[in-house]
């Protein structure tokens, strides 16, 4: 059967997306009872689910996935299943698996193409997010290749592609477009430094970072915007819902795609819902074949609000503050991840201050960061200041030496990697099998850019 996927100018307002939730949550319910572990579950006829009575269910846990490893949430036939995934793995404990059918996919890549970075087929497409096993850069690398651009499929947490390496493609493949972390542009920028080059000498033509996997604070963005030269764009996913669940209008603002995802924001502490607020963001997936999901808990610290925005979509407002089992309580304030780190990169830039770690300790936070001998009173006055102006309470800011918190010699270290060799002229080539260190390689060696390429002939 084919369907109808709502697109962006088809309703004006949060009335008529409301519509589209009750319209769809009676099929949301029918084709999750085609799963074993929705089957029965919640004893309602779906046709008369709407908006008023989904609040009356139970709710989705991460521990449900878990204990549904694998198929145990497939509401589809095996035929159906084009492709599967796990969880980042942020959590500890047991994987949780993901699945999408075709239909799925055509969705996710359209999905994706909405937000603000409007790919086209002029575009290098550096995919600098990692392929095993979730779904973000097979996202962006489809809706890539959908959009006719080049891709560049880098990956992360892969050993073969060192921070030099990335340096390199950034430069020699004149890349436009990369997608990544947003720790990336901060590390490949302490790289670059490393080097002795400034980070556009090896990004001239890049016009846009996506950044995705992490919370990103304004100031965050806007410190990797003036380190790149570049705009920079929010997208936020997980991939038990579906990758990419909310990205950035014309605007600059993140909204929730509310059309695909129904949300609700859960107080952990009184377990009561509420359409918008600040609490755990809980989703009810209105498209998805292969796995859909009722009132589940992404475990993520958001606010949601339904405030006009001047793009005219009437989607939701998110944002995303971190992982809320995450936060830590600093004298009786529930303290998130993009907090600390909005007071972090709103220091002068010319601080120099890359990166930064925090804990809480009996009750108050211990903030370090990096930064030269030179500059270390500013930082700690301006700091401390910043973050009793953003979170009410008092840290302990200390200043550590560059190379404390990120090992700069690890970040310019060449790769370890290479193909096994079965038959070579020198012993040394016979080391092993198990992707063994190339012959004759030292452990470590100097950091080393490959050499400036050709540029694209002009046509
Ligand atoms: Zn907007």
């Amino acid at each position: 059967m084919g369907r109808h996927l709502p697109t962006l100018n088809e309703w004006s307002d949060f009335a008529g997306l409301r519509q589209i939730w009750d319209e769809r949550l009676p099929d949301v319910l029918r084709r999750a009872n085609r799963s074993d572990f929705y089957r029965g579950r919640f004893g309602t006829d779906p046709a008369t689910l709407t908006t008023r009575t989904l609040a009356g269910l139970p709710l989705t846990r991460k521990d449900d996935l878990r204990a549904c490893y694998p198929f145990g949430m497939v509401a589809v036939p095996r035929r159906e299943l084009i492709s599967y995934h796990e969880s980042s793995g942020t959590s500890p404990g047991q994987t949780t698996a993901s699945f999408h059918t075709e239909a799925d996919w055509s969705e996710m890549v359209e999905r994706f193409g909405r937000g603000r970075q409007r790919l086209t087929d002029t575009d290098t497409v550096l995919v600098r997010v990692p392929y095993a096993m979730v779904t973000i850069a097979h996202q962006v690398h489809a809706a890539a290749r959908e959009a006719r651009s080049m891709v560049v499929p880098a990956d992360a947490r892969s050993t073969a592609m060192t921070y030099p390496r990335v340096l390199g493609l950034l430069r020699d493949v004149r890349v436009t477009v990369a997608a990544a972390l947003p720790t990336e542009p901060l590390l490949w920028a302490a790289c670059a430094r490393m080097l002795d080059e400034s980070p556009r000498e090896f990004a001239p033509d890049l016009r846009t970072l996506i950044l995705t996997g992490e919370p990103l604070s304004p100031a965050r963005r806007s410190r990797i915007q003036e380190l790149w030269g570049c705009d920079a764009t929010v997208s936020y996913g997980n991939s038990e819902c579906g990758s990419n669940l909310a990205g950035e209008c014309p605007e600059g603002v993140l909204h929730l795609w509310a059309d695909r995802y129904l949300p609700e924001i859960l107080d952990p502490r009184t377990g009561s819902t509420s359409e918008e607020g600040r609490g755990r963001l809980l989703l009810t997936t209105l498209v998805r074949e292969a796995m859909p999901l009722v009132r589940y808990d992404t475990g993520d610290a958001v606010e949601l609000s339904y405030d006009d925005c001047a793009c005219g979509w009437a989607l939701p407002r998110i944002r995303v503050l971190g992982r809320w089992e995450q936060g830590v309580t600093v004298e009786g304030r529930l303290v998130f991840v993009a907090e600390v780190e909005e007071a972090v990169y709103r220091l002068p830039a010319e601080l120099g201050v890359l990166f930064w770690r925090a804990t809480e300790d009996k009750g108050s936070l211990r903030v370090l960061v990096e930064a030269e001998a030179t500059t270390a009173d500013r930082v700690t006055a301006c700091l401390t200041d910043l973050l009793t102006e953003q979170l009410g309470v008092q840290a302990a800011v200390t200043v550590v030496a560059p190379g404390t918190l990120v090992d700069r010699a690890e970040l310019v270290r060449e790769s370890h990697i290479a193909k096994p060799r079965y038959l070579s002229t020198s012993a040394a080539g016979a080391a092993g099998l198990l992707y063994p260190p190339p012959a004759g390689g030292a452990a470590t060696t100097a950091a080393r850019v490959p050499r400036h390429g050709a540029p694209f002939p002009r046509r």
